[in-house]
């Protein structure tokens, strides 16, 4: 039966390819289901300035999954992507974080922090996206400024025009913008000058070697300046120890983030360093 010519006319041969096309459809429906019966849960983690105090926290989605516990986002994102499942998918958890930071704002331990939310290329370029975030934003009445929209450098290739004019508008709303994993990718500094930026993201892969690896201490140092030029906010990602905090202090990095200052937790674990006197009631209607 591997060997019966499909109505597209594909033929499959391999039966290690069919049990592949298999496996992959049943996690895409799997993934259907984990949105309906609300699987998909934000963790957050802490970004701090350069006292290691809480600035923000980073939102970043898990699938809580009944038998196989929490499943990361390298395992079903692209997935999501592929489909078109993450248009749905990052509906939800847009709504989820502007209803978490409407909390955090009623709070005054936590009025301050920025929340940051990943959006994917595909998501950010389908029609309605703009409307869609200011909606949400809306409904939520969350202070737009708190709340910031990370994309990656990839995102720009498929249609510049377009990205920079969503950038535009949605800085127009007063949102930030984040490049996420800077470094990684491959655009130009005078591409990376026309977008409407406010954050650049140092990738994590180059905080890793830091003081191990002398090309990676210049390219941090390099990134740094460009974002000063640039007059952007930077942000190391992936700080793991004391000494890469000292050295991005010491080449004028001011934002942190990584495992050194806490681990993505969800949303009442990490309430709980600002609200251990007040939390945070489910339900409160706040
Ligand atoms: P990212 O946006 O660059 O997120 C940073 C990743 O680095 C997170 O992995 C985080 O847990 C991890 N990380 C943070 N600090 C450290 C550290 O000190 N050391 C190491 N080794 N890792 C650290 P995570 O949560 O597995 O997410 C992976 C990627 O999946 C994200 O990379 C992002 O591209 C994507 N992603 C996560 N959540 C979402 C989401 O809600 N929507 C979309 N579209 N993509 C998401
Ligand atoms: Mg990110
Ligand atoms: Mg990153
Ligand atoms: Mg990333």
């Amino acid at each position: 039966e591997a060997k019966k010519q499909g109505r597209n006319g594909l033929r499959f041969f391999d039966p290690a390819m069919q049990a592949t096309l298999e496996k992959r459809s049943q996690l895409e429906s799997d993934l259907r289901d984990a949105l309906e019966l609300g699987q998909f849960e934000l963790h957050y983690q802490k970004q701090v300035d350069d006292e290691g105090k809480p600035t923000g926290a980073e939102a970043l989605i898990r699938w809580k999954h009944p038998q196989r516990g929490m499943v990361p986002p390298f395992e079903f994102i692209h997935v999501c992507e592929e489909s078109g499942l993450i248009v749905p998918v990052g509906q939800w958890l847009m709504k989820e974080a502007c209803h978490k930071l409407s909390q955090w704002q009623q709070h005054e331990s936590m009025s301050h922090l920025k929340l940051s939310v990943n959006i994917s290329m595909k998501e950010f370029m389908e029609d309605g996206f703009v409307r869609q975030v200011h909606q949400t934003i809306e409904a939520s009445g969350v202070d737009s400024a708190s709340l910031e929209l990370e994309i990656t450098e990839s995102i720009g290739h498929s249609n510049p025009e377009e990205l920079i004019e969503k950038l535009h508008l949605l800085r127009l709303a007063d949102l930030k913008l984040a490049m996420d994993d800077f470094g990684t990718g491959y655009s130009s500094l005078s591409y990376l000058k026309k977008l409407p930026l406010d954050v650049l993201k140092i990738d994590q892969s180059f905080v890793r070697d830091l003081g191990v690896d002398i090309s990676d201490e210049s390219i941090v140092q390099a990134i740094i300046k460009v974002g000063e030029t640039l007059g952007l906010e930077v942000i190391a990602e992936g700080v793991e120890s004391e000494e890469q905090f000292k050295l991005l202090k010491q080449y004028g990095c001011r934002k942190f983030q990584g495992y050194y200052f806490g681990r993505p937790v969800p949303a009442e674990e990490f309430e709980q360093e600002f609200l251990f006197e007040s939390p945070i009631l489910e339900g409160s209607g706040v």
